[in-house]
């Protein structure tokens, strides 16, 4: 039960709760989520041979945690490793993340236990529209906005949408985001969480004026997917010294081989997790080098390594602020599709800027009157903004 990660989210709304003086009616209720629905998903699957159909059963499941400052957000992951536990944590991180950037979502996640390599194309929408006919009643532009996540993407979202407007009898594009450009999708998606993290390596750089020059501080980045690669992009393109990198096969420092554990202690400025969750934990926080630490990946710094780290003076700025840019331009998908109205790249660039700059700044008050490590500072300034809603409403 130690890793549970339901029962670290619960543990981590604990810790703020001092911070903020909540009642417990209202602890009690942000560390369970409002709602959450399972569906046992019968598929068809396609014939081995010719004969009788073959269906096979799938556990759902879709937390929703809470919608007091808008609508449920939140991706919908295929993996055999799916649990009630994970989604519960899931959506409860998305609630705090979605409130540190201040853009006007709730929390919410889903998953179904699968394994999606072993299925066919035909098995995998046949599947993800099983998922959107178990659960539309609860999903819409309005009530609960699903998105990709682990082994999804653009096919799953585009048949989930495409079901539920059959079922519900009108078009609903901002039901569901991460869809293709052709169906509604947003522009620079693709490059938004790279670079969100970009511009809050900036927004350091200008707070403290002085310390960080681009063409002087180096990076080290594990894991070049999609989000690290286009933080590497953008980071050259700022005329920062990215020296090293690794993905899972291992990695290269100024052109020498090097191993994964290597890569997280090289003597650089900047240490930019891209891949994985725990990979910096209380075993290797102390022979951390990098001043700095902006997380990528979800979840790549443990509880424990927060303290050590933050004991030590590295500067560790979290996921829920440095991977928001996903989540944000997320966010203007849905704008867009409810205004019909579509915006240039350029566009969603500034404004992704405008909110990874302010999202920074609050957290960084809060770090910096309060004394506490940049993860509880964001946890500190997400539950508030959380429970004032709540208040509002008079819940
Ligand atoms: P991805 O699958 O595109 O890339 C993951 C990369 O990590 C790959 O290059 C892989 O080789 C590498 N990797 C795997 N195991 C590794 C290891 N042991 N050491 C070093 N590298 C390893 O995934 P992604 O979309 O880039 O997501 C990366 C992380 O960012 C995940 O934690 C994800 O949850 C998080 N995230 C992604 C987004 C997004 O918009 N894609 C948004 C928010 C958070």
């Amino acid at each position: 039960m130690k890793n549970d990660p339901f029962l670290n989210a619960q543990k981590q709304i604990d810790n703020v709760a001092k911070y903020l003086n909540l009642d417990q009616k209202t602890l009690a209720r942000i560390k369970q989520p409002d709602q959450v629905l399972k569906a046992d998903l019968k598929v068809k699957m396609d014939p081995a041979s010719a004969g009788q159909a073959v269906y096979k059963t799938f556990k759902a499941f879709r937390s929703q945690h809470n919608n007091s400052r808008g609508p449920y957000k939140g991706g919908i992951r295929y993996h055999a490793n799916v649990s009630e536990s994970e989604v519960k944590a899931l959506s409860t991180w998305m609630t705090w993340k979605c409130a540190t950037v201040g853009i006007p979502f709730g929390g919410a996640k889903g998953g179904i236990i699968v394994d999606p390599k072993t299925l066919s194309q035909g098995e995998l929408e046949r599947l993800s529209r099983a998922y959107m006919r178990a659960f539309y009643k609860h999903f819409g532009a309005f009530k609960d906005v699903p998105a990709p996540d682990v082994n999804t993407g653009g096919a799953e979202m585009s048949w989930m949408l495409d079901e539920y407007e059959k079922l519900v009898g009108h078009q609903e594009p901002g039901m569901i985001t991460g869809k293709p450009l052709e169906l509604g999708g947003s522009q620079g998606r693709t490059e938004a969480t790279g670079l969100g993290g970009l511009y809050v390596l900036e927004q350091l750089r200008q707070t403290w004026k002085g310390r960080i020059l681009p063409k002087n501080t180096t990076i080290a980045v594990q894991g070049v997917g999609n989000v690290g690669y286009w933080f590497i992009e953008f980071a050259k393109k700022a005329g920062y010294q990215v020296v090293a990198w690794s993905n899972s096969k291992g990695g290269e420092y100024k052109g020498e081989k090097i191993t994964n554990e290597q890569l997280l202690e090289l003597p650089v400025d900047v240490l930019v997790p891209a891949a994985l969750e725990n990979q910096i934990t209380k075993d290797n926080a102390a022979k951390i080098k990098a001043k700095y630490i902006i997380e990528m990946a979800n979840g790549p710094v443990t509880p424990e390594a927060d303290e050590i780290l933050h004991k030590r003076g590295t500067v560790s700025l979290p996921d829920v602020l440095c991977n928001a840019g996903g989540v944000t331009v997320s966010y203007f998908e849905w704008c867009q599709n409810n205004a019909g109205y579509y915006w240039t790249k350029t566009e969603v660039f500034a404004k992704l800027k405008a909110i990874m700059d302010r999202a920074f700044k609050d957290v960084w008050q809060i770090y910096t009157s309060k004394r506490v490590n940049p993860r509880l500072a964001a946890y500190i300034l997400a539950v508030d903004r959380v429970v004032k809603a709540m208040k509002l409403r008079g819940r």
